[in-house]
C-alpha cells in the first residue's frame, strides 16, 4: 500500500501535534489559525495529520469520542453519536452466499445517519476557529445532521438542497432543528458549487465532506467495525462494502486503516478491501475505475431513487480512489430495482434502511454473483441511513395497507 506513508516530521505549523497536509503537493498548514478547506498552493484536498497515532489500548469510553486519541480534540458537541449495531443477518448471508456477513447500521445515529459522526468533530472545529454561521450543500442527511449539531452548539445554520430531490424525513429534520433551508434550482453538485463560493467569501463555515475534519469523525466507523468484528468474530473483516456519494466515507475508512497500519495496530494484510457501490444513474467513480483510475469525469445528469447518492462529482475522489485501489477493492454500479430489492431483504431481517444504504447489499450481491467476492469472505456492509429518512420510498417498497370495515367480524371476514 504505497499511499500509506505519513511524513515522519511534525511541521512547525502544527498545533498541539495536529496539522493539515495537502494530498497533492504536500504543503502543510496550521489547522486552526485560519479557515481553509483546500490547499492555498494548488487547490488540492487537505488531510488532517497527527504527530502521534494511537493504538487499540488508547481507546476508552463510548461512541465517537472513545477514539479521541485519533481525533483533533478530546470532546465535542455530542448528542451522542456512534456505537451503532453490527447486525447479524443469517438469511441474507445464505442468500448472498458469503461465509460471514454483518450489517453496520449507521442509521442508528442520533439524526439517523453516519453524518453525525462527522458533525460532532466538524462543529467542534467551527467553535475553535470562531465562526458564527455554518453551511452545507446536501442530498438531505448532511443538512439534518448539521441542523441538529448547529442547534446544539447555538450556531446559525444554512443548508442548500436540490429542489424536489430530498427525502421528506431529512427536510423535516433540518426544518425543525431550525436551519434556514434554501431550495436550489439545480442538483446537489450545483448546491455544493454555491456553498463553496459562499465559504470562500467568508459568508459561512463549510461542513460538507470537503472539510477534512468531518472525515476525522467518520473515521470512527472503521475503528468501530474493526473492534466489534474482532470481538464477535475473532478476526477482522476481509471486505467493507459501502455506498458512495461524495466518497467521503470511502476516504475516511481508508485513512482509518492507514493510521492503524502506521501505528502498528493493524497489519497491512489485515486491511479490509474497500468496495464502493453507486447507483447506475449516478456512477462516476465506477466509471473512473473502469477507465483506469485516473480521475473523475463529472456527470451533469444524475438520477436514482437512492437520492442520498445522487451525486455526479464526488469531491473526495482523489482520496477515495487510491483507497479502493490500494486495499485491493473495487466499485460497482447497481440498478434502482436491485437497491429496492436489497432494502426489502434487509427489512425482512428487521433492519430498516433508506434506499442509498441498501445499495451496499445490492452491490455485494452483484459482486458475489460475478465471482469478484469469494464465498469464504468475511464481509461488512455499511448501511448509512435509517428507513424513516425516506418514508415515501419505504411505502413504495413495502406492503399495501388493506382497507377493512370497522368491526371485528368484518376484520375476521377479510382475514379469512
Ligand atoms: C451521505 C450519504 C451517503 C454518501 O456518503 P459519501 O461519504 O458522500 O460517499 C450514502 N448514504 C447515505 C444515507 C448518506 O446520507
Ligand atoms: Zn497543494
Amino acid at each position: 500500500m504505497s499511499h500509506l506513508e505519513f511524513a515522519a516530521e511534525t511541521p512547525a505549523c502544527a498545533s498541539d501535534g495536529v496539522w493539515l497536509t495537502c494530498i497533492e503537493c504536500g504543503e502543510t498548514f496550521d489547522p486552526f489559525a485560519a479557515v481553509r478547506y483546500t490547499c492555498d498552493e494548488c487547490g488540492g484536498l487537505l488531510e488532517v495529520r497527527y504527530a502521534d497515532l494511537p493504538t487499540w489500548e488508547d481507546f476508552e469510553g463510548r461512541g465517537v469520542w472513545r477514539y479521541a486519541d485519533a481525533l483533533p480534540f478530546e470532546a465535542g458537541v455530542s448528542l451522542p453519536e456512534g456505537d451503532t449495531p453490527l447486525h447479524e443477518v443469517p438469511r441474507m448471508e445464505t442468500a448472498v452466499g458469503v461465509e460471514r456477513l454483518r450489517i453496520k447500521h449507521e442509521g442508528m445515529n442520533p439524526t439517523g445517519s453516519f453524518k453525525d459522526r462527522g458533525m460532532t468533530v466538524g462543529v467542534r472545529v467551527a467553535q475553535e476557529v470562531g465562526v458564527d454561521r455554518l453551511a452545507c450543500a446536501s442530498t438531505g442527511n448532511t443538512s439534518a445532521a448539521l441542523a441538529a449539531y448547529g442547534a446544539r452548539a447555538g450556531l446559525e445554520t444554512l443548508v442548500l438542497l436540490p429542489k424536489g430531490k430530498v427525502a421528506a424525513g431529512k427536510v423535516a429534520q433540518a426544518s425543525l432543528h431550525g436551519a434556514r433551508i434554501l431550495e436550489v434550482d439545480g442538483n446537489f453538485d450545483t448546491c455544493l458549487d454555491i456553498v463553496q463560493d459562499l465559504a470562500g467569501r467568508g459568508e459561512a463555515y463549510l461542513l460538507n465532506s470537503l472539510n477534512p475534519f468531518r472525515l476525522e469523525g467518520q473515521k470512527t466507523i472503521g475503528l468501530e467495525i474493526l473492534e466489534q468484528f474482532r470481538r464477535e468474530e475473532g478476526a477482522y473483516p476481509d471486505r467493507v462494502v459501502l455506498p458512495v456519494g461524495n466518497a467521503g466515507n470511502t476516504a475516511a475508512l481508508y485513512k482509518c486503516f492507514r493510521e492503524l497500519v502506521e501505528s502498528g495496530a493493524l497489519d497491512e494484510e489485515e486491511v479490509p478491501m474497500l468496495t464502493g457501490v453507486q447507483a447506475e444513474g449516478s456512477a462516476p467513480m465506477v466509471e473512473a475505475i473502469e477507465r483506469g483510475w485516473d480521475g473523475i469525469e463529472r456527470w451533469d445528469d444524475v438520477e436514482t431513487r437512492a437520492t442520498a447518492i445522487r451525486i455526479g462529482n464526488p469531491v473526495n475522489a482523489p482520496k477515495a480512489l487510491p483507497g479502493i485501489r490500494e486495499t485491493g477493492g473495487t466499485a460497482v454500479a447497481v440498478s434502482d430495482d436491485a437497491i429496492t430489492g436489497a432494502q426489502r431483504d434487509l427489512a425482512e431481517e428487521g433492519v430498516g434502511v433508506e434506499p442509498a444504504s441498501a445499495a451496499s447489499v445490492a452491490g455485494l450481491r452483484k459482486l458475489r454473483d460475478e465471482g469478484v467476492v469469494n464465498v469464504d469472505e468475511r464481509v461488512v456492509c455499511l448501511t448509512t441511513g435509517h428507513l424513516l429518512k425516506d418514508p415515501d420510498a419505504a411505502v413504495e417498497a413495502g406492503a399495501e395497507p388493506e382497507p377493512v370495515p370497522g368491526t371485528t367480524e368484518g376484520v375476521l371476514d377479510h382475514l379469512a
